[in-house]
């Protein structure tokens, strides 16, 4: 692991001594923390305002930036991009970043989909990222470094900055919670981004929704529901038998309360398990009764799954049986990039480019022709 702090997450207090040790003059480190929020700067070797030894000196003593991006692949004609960023010590995560261009009333938009751990201990059925179980937390830094790599990302590909985060990728965020609010804080400080325009989605740590009300933040909070009745939730998200629906739903709804910010129930649809009318009808009540958003996102396939989504009639009777809830179907943009959560390290890690210990190597002699991207 590398021992440097993270400039990313470096108060001007913890900053000061060391630039001062380094003999940088006030203005120097300025241009330092200006670059360091430029959207389409991620490396110090590109801060050419800084002369080459400082740059040389400065990073034997901070890293400008704790991911990598090591794999990039695209879909959506190139609105849709998916990054494997490679974590000190060899693990990865993904991040994607979407592009909605402005459309009608409505502005443009970038979200970048962060990851918060390496794996995941919940070990939802449904998800790629449960199979691999925990790694290791990600640090408040790496989960902000994400975005400026995903920013940086979309910089190259002339597109505008960074509008919106959520944070749904690999991992539980409130498992990991002083990195994930620690991260949310920088990303407003930092890069402007509101935490009205940030959402942690959680699948139900209720201790922690709890503790998050009372920070003062105004972020979205998506729950991943998937079911109104503790039998069929303690199935799809095990997590459930520590923290049952009622106290989940009930610390939601204060959350709401007390911060103003509509909740979000998500809702992964999968055929012949959580698609039957009783399941819209108890969701819908439960949406009304909460004053909650419904996200229904038809469940991406995962090798070795029998689960999958409904057909389309299924799918089309049960959000008929949402009318009168507030709901959205949410696009599964990047389907073709693996960009179903964990799914583009879980296809890498199949392909045998992902080594055990976390970090990339060349596809085994015999691979699957065509895998490397
Ligand atoms: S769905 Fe979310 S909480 Fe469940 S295993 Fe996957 S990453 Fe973890």
């Amino acid at each position: 692991m590398d021992g440097r702090p993270a400039l990313s997450t470096l108060s001007p207090d913890e900053l000061s001594p060391i630039l001062a040790e380094l003999g940088v003059p006030p203005w120097r480190g300025r241009q330092l923390t200006n670059a360091l929020w430029h959207p389409g700067v991620v490396a110090l070797h590109e801060v050419l305002q800084l002369p080459a030894r400082l740059r040389a000196r400065l990073d034997e003593r901070v890293r400008f930036c704790t991911v990598d991006e090591a794999i990039t692949t695209e879909a959506d004609s190139g609105l849709t991009v998916k990054l494997l960023c490679r974590l000190s010590g060899g693990e990865t995560v993904e991040t994607v970043a979407m592009e909605s261009p402005a459309h009608g009333g409505r502005r443009r938009r970038a979200t970048v989909c962060v990851s918060s751990q390496v794996g995941c201990a919940v070990g939802c059925p449904f998800c790629a990222t449960g199979r691999l179980g925990l790694r290791r937390d990600c640090t408040a830094a790496e989960i902000v470094d994400q975005v400026r790599v995903a920013g940086a990302a979309l910089h190259a590909r002339g597109l505008g900055p960074v509008t919106h985060v959520v944070y749904m990728g690999m991992g539980e965020p409130l498992a990991n919670y002083d990195a994930t609010v620690a991260s949310v804080r920088t990303l407003a400080a930092g890069m402007g981004i509101s935490p009205r325009r940030i959402t942690v989605s959680t699948s139900g740590v209720v201790p922690a929704i709890e503790r998050l009300a009372r920070e003062g933040l105004p972020l979205t909070l998506a729950i991943s529901l998937h079911a109104v009745d503790d039998p069929l939730r303690d199935r799809l998200v095990p997590l459930n038998r520590a923290h049952r629906l009622a106290a989940l739903v009930d610390a939601g709804a204060d959350y709401a309360r007390r911060t103003g910010r509509r909740l979000t129930f998500e809702w992964c649809l999968i055929g012949g398990v959580n698609d039957r009318p009783e399941d819209a009808d108890g969701l819908r009540l439960l949406a009304r009764r909460t004053h909650a958003h419904v996200n229904v996102i038809p469940m991406n396939r995962i090798d070795g799954s029998p689960w999958g989504p409904p057909d389309s009639a299924t799918t089309a009777a049960f959000l008929q049986r949402l009318q009168g809830a507030r709901t959205t179907v949410r696009d599964t943009r990047g389907g073709t990039a693996d960009a179903g959560c964990g799914q583009l390290r879980a296809a890498l890690e199949e392909r045998r480019e992902l080594r055990g210990d976390g970090s990339l190597g060349p596809p085994r002699r015999g691979a699957a022709a065509g895998a490397t991207r």
